[in-house]
């Protein structure tokens, strides 16, 4: 059968999923057949917090397949991020057979493979199993992290040459990276992404991550999750070396947006593609809150904190007297097993202000016209997703591209202010007033100017709109 096939990869965790499974469900929308792989226990959570099934349903185009766990998912074992390089290795192995088997398929209801979309964070892969086989077929790199640290990533061998890198020590942390171009004289060390520091977290070695930037050079086509106004100093670099670059985001924006305005899929319905269960009992509480008057707290899937750390958030949460939202993922707080109750000197300001719930629906929450700011660990949806609702940031980042996104949120956006290094409750009752009270209107005013460009640029006639109509003629100007 013949007609465009596109074969989707993520690597299995939550922030790479997601948006993946947002453009898949963008290209259904154009009829385009699209095969998505998970690993067993990412599809079976999302079948069972999510709405996978009622996804497939919607779209006769969209197929599911799974291959083998190579790890437990939701394992937080006090560590961090130290399995994600194991992670990343394992899937890329278990990957391949099924990977090879559906690229060698003939069928006559669904056309073969002409195109494969692949987490840009897998590296040769895709380039590998296609030379393997000997066939033609167009490989696309999804980079899931944001624009503004892919550049870096690409740019930190030149960072040693000229002597920038390594940093030395913590004394070092202040000094500025001056010869990064797009962004001179921008980023501090501290800035850079987090596996540039010394002892960093995780197992992710600097020379890894620059290499498998690099291998993105042998990809046919880069796709970004960001938009032309947003990113447009960093795209121009991005742009010299990778000449087909497809900016398609925010892809959650851009994906509500076109469901609003076709009646292709059964309704509007945004498709959960929920790792946890959700719970909206916060919602209601929202309902009852001021408009503007609530912060909402939550540092995503897998950053970790210690009890100290949790301490000192609480502590200043409840003394700047501003009410709060707090996501309170079970596996949040390092050891918290044995220790699940409010401290005593904080019970009364929490009930009084607080509400926690263990998963919230963020989208949703962020859209709610009672939050006021966001106290975020900065990974690149939720920034994405506080960009699109107007919501100014505080920024606490934890790992990986996370450290330069907050360096962006305050110094290039100006939509929000950066916390980055530094927990301490008298810092954080600080921050949280200054962006909800006495810096209110200045942030609010540049957030809702960014989520009004961001709102332009997945509408017709829009950079990302335009965008997304150009890849779907790419994608099929590969079919015989
Ligand atoms: N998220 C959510 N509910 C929560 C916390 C997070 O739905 O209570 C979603 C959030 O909307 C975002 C994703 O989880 O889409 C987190 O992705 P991000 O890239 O921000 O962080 P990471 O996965 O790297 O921790």
């Amino acid at each position: 059968m013949a007609g465009a096939h596109v074969l989707m990869f993520p690597c299995p965790f939550q922030g790479h999923v997601q948006p993946m499974l947002k453009l898949a469900e963008l290209l259904a929308l154009h009829h385009l057949h699209v095969t998505f792989i998970n690993t067993h226990s990412i599809h079976n959570r999302l079948t069972r917090y999510g709405d996978i099934q009622s996804l497939s349903a919607s779209y006769p185009t969209l197929h599911f397949n799974t291959i083998a766990d190579c790890y437990s998912f939701g394992n937080n074992t006090g560590s961090g991020d130290t399995t994600a390089g194991n992670i990343i290795l394992s899937t890329t192995l278990h990957a391949k057979p099924l990977l090879r088997n559906i690229l060698l398929a003939q069928s006559p209801e669904i056309p073969k493979v002409t195109c494969i979309i692949q987490d840009g964070i897998l590296g040769s892969l895709s380039n590998d199993l296609a030379s393997e086989l000997g066939i033609p077929i167009t490989i696309i790199h999804f980079r899931t992290s944001s624009p503004c640290c892919f550049w870096p990533y690409f740019w930190l061998p030149n960072l040693f040459k000229t002597n920038e890198l390594p940093i030395r020590g913590d004394e070092d942390m202040d000094r500025i990276i001056s010869n990064m171009p797009g962004m001179e004289n921008l980023l501090r060390c501290r800035d850079l992404p987090s596996f540039c520091r010394p002892g960093a977290k995780g197992n992710l070695s600097i020379d890894w991550v620059s290499l498998q930037t690099q291998q993105s050079l042998a990809a046919d086509a880069l796709i970004l999750n960001t938009f032309e106004e947003l990113d447009r100093l960093v795209l121009s670099q991005i742009r010299l070396h990778f000449p087909k670059v497809y900016t398609l985001g925010p892809l959650h924006h851009h994906l509500n947006v076109r469901k609003a305005e076709t009646n292709e899929a059964n309704d509007n319905t945004s498709f959960r593609s929920s790792f946890f269960e959700v719970d909206r009992s916060c919602m209601a509480w929202l309902d009852a809150q001021a408009k503007g008057s609530v912060l909402y707290v939550s540092f995503g899937t897998s950053t970790i904190v210690t009890r100290e750390e949790l301490m000192e958030f609480w502590h200043g949460l409840v003394n700047s007297k501003r009410r709060f939202l707090w996501v309170m993922r079970p596996d949040l707080v390092v050891g918290r097993e044995n220790d699940d109750r409010i401290p005593e000197e904080l019970e009364e300001g929490t009930k009084e202000r607080g509400f926690m719930v263990e998963w919230a629906p963020q989208e949703e929450v962020l859209a709610h016209k009672a939050i006021g700011g966001f106290l975020t660990h900065s990974g690149w949806n939720s920034t994405l997703e506080s960009l699109v609702a107007g919501v100014p940031m505080i920024c606490w980042p934890y790992f990986a591209d996370q450290q330069v996104n907050s360096r962006f949120v305050s110094e290039v956006w100006k939509v929000g202010l950066d916390m980055k290094d530094v927990c301490d409750r008298d810092v954080v009752e600080k921050m949280v007033n200054d962006l909800m009270v006495h810096r209110r209107d200045e942030f609010l005013k540049s957030a809702q100017a960014m989520a009004m460009l961001a709102n332009q640029s997945v509408s017709p006639g829009g950079s990302s709109h335009s965008s997304m109509q150009d890849l779907i003629h790419y994608i099929k100007s590969f079919v015989l």
